[in-house]
């Protein structure tokens, strides 16, 4: 559904993508991870082209995406990491603006979104909070059902009940046959969501796997305490190949253990 190949981008000479490929296949959640800084902004807003990409191709649906294919966009959702949306504007009219887009009624879908967030759409934009102006970018993302939803931090400044709102929302399109790029920081709701997962670090990606295939790839958490000193590291390679290197050290004390997904995913962030 969506294939990014060899992307860059810079802004002047700061590195915002240095080489960025990777695909999102029809009816799959992707999460996209990564530290701060590592490109992931980057890269969805040359999705959006709203800026302009320095090299490499993004093509959605089979097609190089370009920036006045309304057709194609009109099939893409975005919730940006902050929406930036109208003040003046009360909730309904600003769900109002953003139906007058499409050419079909969108405004039944949104006002059923909204109010699965309750969000109180009488209210002004200016007067909301930043976790509401999110539920409103979240109704605006979905609102024309889209084929593709882009997620830029879709449940930071939520609250826990809320994210569990958004969850089942994305979930219950998911089922529908939505497709999902999904940038976090939240790792416990990647491991929820997420089928796949892509790991970008310092513009490039590290590892892209399954979800499943990264709880089950044979990897150890290995602690031991060499001359006084505690150190902990991930390891994945051969048990074996661990043994022998362990041996040539002189240990207090050794724990191996499983690493939970959030120990793997970090090891990939060090
Ligand atoms: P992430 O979303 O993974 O946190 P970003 O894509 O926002 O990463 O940032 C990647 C790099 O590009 C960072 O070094 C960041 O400082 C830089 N960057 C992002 N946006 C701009 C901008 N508008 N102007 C200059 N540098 C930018």
């Amino acid at each position: 559904m969506l294939r990014i190949t060899n992307l860059k981008k810079y802004y002047g000479q700061t590195r915002g993508a240095e080489d960025v490929s990777f695909s999102v296949k029809k009816g799959e959640i992707f999460g996209f991870i990564g530290p701060n800084g590592a490109g992931k902004s980057t890269t969805i807003r040359c999705i959006m082209n709203l800026i302009n990409k320095d090299g490499g191709s993004i093509e959605f649906d089979g097609k190089e995406l370009i920036k006045n294919d309304v057709k194609a966009y009109e099939k893409i959702g975005y919730l940006p990491s902050e929406p930036a949306l109208y003040k003046e504007l009360k909730v309904i009219d600003m769900l109002k603006y953003n139906d007058s887009f499409y050419g079909k009624d969108t405004l039944p879908k949104g006002l059923a979104y909204a109010q699965k967030l309750q969000l109180d759409t009488s209210k002004k934009i200016g007067e909301l909070s930043l976790g509401n102006i999110k539920k409103v970018g979240i109704v605006l993302s979905f609102m024309q059902d889209p084929k593709l939803v882009i997620m830029d931090e879709a449940t930071s400044g939520l609250d826990p009940l809320m994210q569990e709102e958004v969850y089942k929302i994305i979930l219950d399109e998911k089922n529908q046959g939505t497709t999902f790029l999904f940038s976090s920081h939240n790792l416990m709701e990647v491991k929820k969501l997420c089928d796949t997962v892509g790991i970008i670090k310092d513009g490039r990606i590290i590892k892209i796997a399954s979800t499943n295939s990264l709880t089950t790839t044979e990897a150890y958490k290995v602690k031991y305490i060499e001359n006084g000193e505690e150190k902990s590291l991930i390891y994945k390679d051969d048990i074996n190949t661990l043994i022998k290197e362990l041996s040539t050290k002189k240990l207090d004390k050794l724990l191996i253990e499983e690493p939970n997904l959030e120990e793997i995913f970090m090891h990939y962030y060090e």
